[in-house]
């Protein structure tokens, strides 16, 4: 099922798609909200099935029904395993894409998760990419755009989406487990992207790492307590991942503060704590932090050692923070 029909067919972006004439046959969507991309082709497979010729996709024709369910004869969804894309998809597709559509006019090849797709899958499609057969649409949905090779790139019609507004969020995905001040927070830490939301709001370590990671900004000392912060926040990786997108929120809002552009501040509910950080550190040393935990995001990338990482990044925090107070 379409999970988020409605978020996407109040997209802007998608509006915009669904406005301009079909004429390419190969799309390259971009976002490392994998939620959110998914979605979004399934809506635009229903844009291109749909049987009313206004206002498209109407949502109650039949084939956008059949769409809905992803349960439409001409619609094929890869990877087959829901995980990888693997040399057997694309033969798949090779097989089937020369077939006459069976219960509409089109056939829509939708690749998730196309990032993951090796350097021979993504040759083997080059050809088809170039020249799909006629009213066929290939739709390759991307997560990490450095993994698609520019041969593929320059074959589709590439459209990066954009973040979600916060309201865009809020009117289309129930957060009633979590109280405002909660709901505030995870809205800033996703930063519009709706997998971050629902992974955050449905984990429970949410909150506490949340208050963690505030708590080590503003009490840790010296590196005799680094022990102590760094078993909270590498409880587990998944906790030092969603505490690295913490602290990247928090430093973004600190050095706003620190060039004076209040305005532009995410996490207002923690103002009071902002301020204290912002007190202690320069706006070049925040901008160092910042360029750390991007990095560090990388390393992780490399399955380095996360424990090592959460020591490094407080080492770091603290000897920046440190050379501040000196000058
Ligand atoms: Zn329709």
């Amino acid at each position: 099922m379409i999970e988020y029909q409605n978020l996407v067919l109040q997209n802007n972006q998608f509006k915009n798609l669904c406005n301009q004439d079909l004429n390419c046959n190969s799309f390259l969507f971009e976002s490392n909200d994998e939620i959110f991309l998914n979605n979004f082709s399934y809506c635009f497979g229903q844009h291109i099935f749909c049987d009313n010729n206004q206002n498209k996709p109407c949502n109650i024709c039949i084939s956008c029904q059949k769409v809905s369910l992803l349960k439409h004869s001409d619609l094929r969804i890869y990877p087959k395993n829901n995980k990888n894309i693997l040399v057997d998809d694309i033969k798949d597709l090779i097989e089937n894409v020369n077939l006459t559509p069976v219960e509409s006019d089109y056939k829509v090849f939708i690749f998730n998760n196309f990032s993951s797709a090796n350097i021979q899958s993504q040759n083997k499609l080059l050809k088809i990419l170039e020249e799909p057969p006629k009213n066929t649409f290939i739709i390759l949905n991307v997560t990490n755009i450095n993994k698609v090779l520019p041969t593929v790139l320059s074959r589709c019609k590439k459209i990066r989406l954009l973040p979600l507004t916060k309201q865009e969020i809020q009117n289309n995905v129930s957060l009633n487990n979590l109280s405002d001040s909660e709901k505030e927070s995870v809205l800033d830490i996703s930063q519009g992207s709706l997998t971050k939301v629902l992974n955050y709001a449905n984990n429970d370590n949410f909150i506490s790492t949340f208050s963690n990671c505030l708590k080590t900004l503003t009490d840790m000392r010296d590196s005799k307590q680094l022990i102590k912060y760094s078993t909270m926040l590498s409880a587990s990786k998944q906790i030092f991942e969603m505490s690295l997108e913490i602290f990247e929120s928090v430093f973004r809002d600190v050095l706003m503060i620190r060039l004076n552009k209040p305005n532009l501040i995410k996490n207002n509910n923690i103002y009071e704590k902002l301020l204290q950080i912002a007190t202690t550190l320069t706006s070049d040393a925040v901008d160092l932090i910042i360029k750390k935990i991007y990095a560090i995001k990388k390393q992780l990338e490399f399955n380095c050692n996360y424990v090592l990482l959460v020591d490094n990044f407080l080492l770091y925090y603290l000897e920046v923070k440190f050379l501040c107070n000196k000058k």
